[in-house]
């Protein structure tokens, strides 16, 4: 029987990823029907657009990736509505995937949400292991129930409702606004800024010190897809590079600066927010099943991002 594999957040930076590699690199299958879906067509907030959503397109498979998202600044004014917004999303999903017997459901948890205090490198069975970073509890909260509501699921139902933890994800059609956005894309939008505006200065929010793992989108997107075909357990696996991989936000900031071309210097404003210092994940159990999985180089990656900005700055999130 053909899949109708149904993705919601499918306008936003992973699920843009997504549809560029099964629409543009002829990565679907004759028997999939790919559907990607946003919050114009259906308010996932809302069970009733839910459900009428599932009525219209009669999903047999469904990536998750809905969700308020956003970077450290905008966790930190608002962790009531990441809760709220993202426990109701993620519930209307599931009860309706299971009111639909959807077969299989892929949601998307984070790096972003372990434990504060922990060992490292993290993994899949450490996610409840203690509160979260308190920056961004309210999302990692609604996120960790994900993993709570897949479990209750299986034991009663016996479903495939299962869940991925990106590390942090940038690529073409992120989010660049300079209140909201993730590091990469704010990093890049406050150079281009600069640059216009002829400043021989680069200012980084924070000290620079803070290690993070970062994912090419599109990357991100050819595991989301091993992953809806060949992973069908309902304990979370981790999507991330290699441990080697991590970097500090200055080496980070400094190959932005390289893929501008930018000569000036670069300063830290350590006045502001660091969040998290590490958040090291191990990807043991994706190299266990998938050992030749290459990762676009980082600096390859963050150029490709830096030139998609360039030419599409008229039409992306701001
Ligand atoms: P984006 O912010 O780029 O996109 C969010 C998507 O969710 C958009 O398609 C948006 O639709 C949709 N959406 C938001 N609210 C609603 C709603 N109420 N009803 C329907 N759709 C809604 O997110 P990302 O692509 O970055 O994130 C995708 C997933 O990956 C999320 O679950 C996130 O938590 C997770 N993740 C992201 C990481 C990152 O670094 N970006 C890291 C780890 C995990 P619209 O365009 O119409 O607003």
């Amino acid at each position: 029987m053909a899949k109708v594999i149904l993705v919601t957040g499918g306008s936003g930076l992973v699920g843009s990823a997504i549809r560029t590699i099964v629409e543009t690199q002829n990565e679907a299958l004759p028997d999939e029907k790919w559907i990607f879906t946003n919050s114009k067509e259906a308010d996932l907030n809302d069970v009733q657009a839910t459900r009428d959503l599932f009525e219209k397109y009669k999903p047999t498979h469904v990536i998750h990736l809905a969700a308020m998202v956003g970077g450290l600044f905008h966790n930190m004014d608002n962790n009531l509505d990441f809760l709220r917004k993202n426990i109701h999303i993620n519930d209307n999903i599931l009860e309706t995937s299971f009111q639909y017997n959807v077969k299989k459901v892929v949601s998307c948890l984070s790096t972003c949400i372990f434990p504060d205090k922990t060992s490292y490198p993290i993994n899949e069975t450490m996610i409840h292991n203690g509160p979260p970073h308190p920056s961004n509890f309210g999302y990692s909260y609604a996120k960790r129930l994900l993993d709570i509501a897949n479990k209750a699921y299986y034991q009663k139902h016996g479903v495939i409702f299962t869940s991925v933890v990106p590390c942090n994800v940038f690529g073409p059609h992120d989010n660049f606004d300079l209140k909201n956005a993730h590091v990469v894309p704010a990093l890049i939008h406050r150079l281009h800024i600069a640059l216009d505006n002829g400043a021989d200065k680069f200012v980084v929010l924070g000290s620079g010190k803070p290690l993070r793992q970062f994912i090419y989108s599109l990357d991100l997107a050819r595991l989301f897809v091993w992953v809806l075909r060949n992973y069908d357990d309902v304990e979370p696996i981790i999507l991330s590079v290699d441990e080697k991989d991590e970097i500090t936000i200055r080496q980070l900031a400094e190959m932005i600066a390289k893929s501008f071309n930018f000569q000036g210097i670069l300063e830290f404003d350590t006045s502001a927010a660091d969040g998290q210092i590490k958040k090291t994940a191990s990807n043991d159990k994706l190299r266990k099943l998938l050992p030749n999985f290459k990762f676009t180089h980082l600096e390859t990656a963050i150029a490709d991002t830096v030139e998609w900005f360039k030419k599409n700055n008229k039409q992306a999130r701001l």
